[in-house]
């Protein structure tokens, strides 16, 4: 497929990755989703910059509110493996359109994207087939810009109980 893609590093991407790899992990972990309440099944699969993929899969319990998304669910697996930049993501559901992150995910990438001062492909595929491919920086307007500190944001919530 052609990646249309106007970053640098989309196009790095596409030249060194096979999409369908990315694609094919998520539809795997999407099995392992573990969804009693909505049976929605979603699978995540992140490619971090040392070319290393990390899958995740969503994730609810009787509190629906503790249920985690997949995509949140694959970065925190990269994590706790040592990676923290992240060029693509790629998610599948069981919808027959393709499925974007949510806007916490959006928000959670966003701020790891900002951290490596990149933008993250996002690669999204429905069951029809349908690929959607489209980014983080195109996905978010806005934001926190790359150089705000961890400072700065935590004195924008300063307050007072009086
Ligand atoms: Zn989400």
């Amino acid at each position: 497929m052609t990646l249309q893609a106007d970053t640098d590093q989309g196009s790095t991407l596409a030249h060194q990755w096979d999409l369908d790899k990315l694609l094919d992990v998520a539809k795997i972990v999407k099995g392992h989703a573990s969804v009693p309440l909505s049976r929605f099944k979603v699978g995540a699969a992140v490619l971090t910059k040392g070319g290393v993929i990390f899958e995740g899969c969503n994730t609810e319990c009787l509190i629906p509110v503790l249920g985690v998304c997949a995509e949140r669910n694959a970065i925190n697996h990269a994590l706790i493996h040592g990676h923290k930049d992240f060029l693509a993501v790629a998610v599948v559901s069981d919808l027959y359109a393709p499925l974007l992150p949510c806007g916490a995910c959006v928000q959670y990438l966003q701020e790891f994207a900002r951290q490596q001062s990149r933008d993250i492909l996002i690669i999204a595929e429905g069951r029809s087939g349908e690929r959607l491919i489209t980014s983080i920086d195109e996905l978010f307007q806005g934001g926190f810009p790359p150089d705000t500190s961890v400072e700065e944001i935590q004195g924008s919530f300063s307050w007072s109980l009086e």
